[in-house]
């Protein structure tokens, strides 16, 4: 028997139930994981509360977790028992000391990175990498706002945005948080909750707005964001930690500048085995180049996963935040 964290109805962070589960041994081509620290992610929050709905419940909850091989399924000839391993694209239920999972989600972790960093920087880091550089390609000179700019992708955005030349425009929801930012590396600060960025944003761009907007505040900022571009501007609105953005009428990208506008997802950017490596391996070189630091800003114990997505959810976290088992 081993423990983990499951959930049979949607709702509040009260329906997440601690339990003992069985294991079993892994099938051709999986591997099962001791696993050491697990990720904590706001994606948790929309699968918990069903905004992105489960095949089946009961469901098991996270997508990302290091740990150590303990036993390998038929067919596994590139990971051995022992290695030191990550993941952050599922599948979901990594809130588990245990757990068997297809070996090509899993990638080794180099020696100069702990478990605790791993585990609570893959799907964060992976997710601005594929943001910064591919869903638009961030040039040196360009200005970009970042909303949520202390929280888990932020933190660890704003330093790579700095590393690759922008000015980077940061919003936050206080005034720890804006220290926080600016201790990574925000050129310009807003707190949204008593500014309007809007109007800051034209007067920090003289007028002439972004270059990209990256919007993960979703229903709140969305169409602030909008009146934020430059004429031919990129809005990258990647997720809804206010609630989901409504039906836009395409019109309205004409009226505001032709600009661009894109949905995407780590599964579009990640979702085969050499797309993650791929991005997993810039995201490394980032981190050993010391071009971006990973702290934990937060730690709790698996068991009390319940805490942990109230503080989420409340806005009382900053940067990354793990669970570990006990
Ligand atoms: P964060 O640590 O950034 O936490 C979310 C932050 O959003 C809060 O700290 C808060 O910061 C801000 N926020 C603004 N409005 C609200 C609200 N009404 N309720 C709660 N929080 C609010 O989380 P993550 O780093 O895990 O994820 C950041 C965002 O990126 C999430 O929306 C997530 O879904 C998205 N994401 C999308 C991915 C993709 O591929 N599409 C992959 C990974 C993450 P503040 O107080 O400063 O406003």
């Amino acid at each position: 028997m081993s423990k983990a964290v499951q959930f049979y109805n949607y709702g509040g962070p009260e329906v997440l139930k601690y339990e003992n589960v069985e294991v079993g041994t892994p099938a051709k081509g999986k591997i099962r994981l001791k696993q050491t620290a697990i990720g904590l992610n706001f994606i948790d929050v929309y699968h918990r509360t069903g905004l992105y709905p489960q095949a089946t419940l009961p469901s098991g909850i996270g997508l990302e977790a290091a740990g150590i091989i303990e036993e390998i399924g038929p067919g596994v000839t590139d990971l051995h028992i022992g290695d030191r391993v990550a993941y952050g694209t599922g599948p979901i239920g990594s809130y588990a000391e245990n757990r068997i999972i297809p070996a090509d989600k899993v990638i080794l972790i180099p020696e100069r990175i702990s478990d605790n960093q791993a585990a609570s920087m893959m799907l964060q880091g992976m997710t601005t990498e594929y943001l910064i550089r591919r869903t638009y390609c961030v040039q040196p000179g360009d200005i970009v706002l970042f909303h949520a700019a202390a929280g888990g992708v932020g933190s660890i955005a704003i330093q790579w945005l700095n590393a690759l030349g922008a000015t980077v425009i940061g919003t936050v929801g206080s005034q720890e948080k804006a220290e926080i930012a600016k201790a990574k590396g925000c050129h310009h600060i807003i707190n949204y909750k008593t500014e309007d960025f809007v109007e800051r944003v034209k007067d920090i761009t003289n007028g002439k707005g972004v270059n990209v907007v990256y919007d993960s505040v979703g229903k709140d900022t969305f169409m602030g964001s909008l009146d934020c571009l430059k004429v031919r501007g990129t809005m990258v609105t990647f997720g809804n930690a206010s609630g989901p953005v409504p039906a836009i009428e395409p019109l309205i990208l004409n009226g505001k500048g032709g600009l661009y506008l894109t949905r995407p997802s780590l599964a579009h950017y990640c979702g085969t085995h050499a797309d993650m490596l791929a991005s997993a391996t810039a995201l490394f070189d980032a981190v050993s180049s010391g071009a971006i630091k990973i702290e934990v800003k937060q730690s709790y114990s698996l068991s009390d996963a319940v805490t942990a997505h109230k503080d989420l959810e409340a806005r009382k976290t900053t940067g990354s935040t793990i669970l570990i088992p006990e």
